[in-house]
């Protein structure tokens, strides 16, 4: 049996009876807190690394955490956070990168997604941070303008998410906050873009 549906038994089995009245409640519906919008890489596990319960988090997807500037076009994530925004009425919105992004490393690098073109089309919401920090990489190294790039990048997608109607509009009425991750893999440590100082610093210092 492949690994995740032998890990469904173990979940029907001794997860789910441990968390019976939780998941009787939430038959019922969903307050969510977050909108959490992160990459679609297999190590980022936004249940363990917030210690959230099922209930707690509005996920969206994608590679590159992206969320295109509103344009009136239907897609996945527009959708997602209108449904966020507007129904679900979540006080909260973390786009959250990471470290070792495939997606940012290809936004460096187009020539690396040259077969892929829905990829390459995909990362055009990219470009503006790309080329921030093109302007700076004199004397960097792939990795350093890796980890800028996906700096850069979280703090535009929180700009994009700005432009939708919805999100604009409790903003506006100061019933939500926006907030920029970005999650270190391999220590656990994660920084949070402070708009004031306009720097990232660690988690327990933001808030
Ligand atoms: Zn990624």
């Amino acid at each position: 049996m492949p690994k995740f549906s032998d890990g469904v038994l173990r979940f029907q089995r001794d997860v789910f009876p441990m968390k019976k009245a939780l998941f009787e409640a939430l038959s019922l519906g969903q307050t969510p807190e977050a909108l959490f919008v992160t990459c679609s890489d297999s190590r980022i596990e936004t249940g363990m690394l917030t210690q959230c319960d099922p209930g707690d988090l509005f996920v969206c997807r994608n590679a590159g955490n992206i969320v295109p500037p509103y344009t009136g076009h239907t897609g996945g994530v527009t959708a997602s956070v209108e449904f966020a925004a507007a129904v679900l009425e979540v006080p909260h919105i973390v786009v959250c990168g990471h470290t070792g992004c495939g997606a940012m490393a290809a936004a460096l690098d187009e020539s690396s997604v040259e077969n892929l073109p829905h990829v390459r089309e995909w990362l055009q919401f990219t470009r503006l941070a790309v080329a921030n920090v093109k302007s700076r990489s004199e004397g960097k190294s792939p990795a350093e303008l890796q980890e800028m790039l996906t700096d850069e990048n979280v703090i535009l997608q929180l700009e994009h998410l700005k432009t939708h109607p919805a999100v604009a509009e409790r903003l506006a009425r100061g019933e939500m906050r926006l907030h920029g991750w970005v999650y270190h893999i391999k220590t656990g440590g994660v920084r949070v873009y402070d708009e004031i100082r306009r720097q990232f610093i660690p988690v327990a210092d933001y808030y």
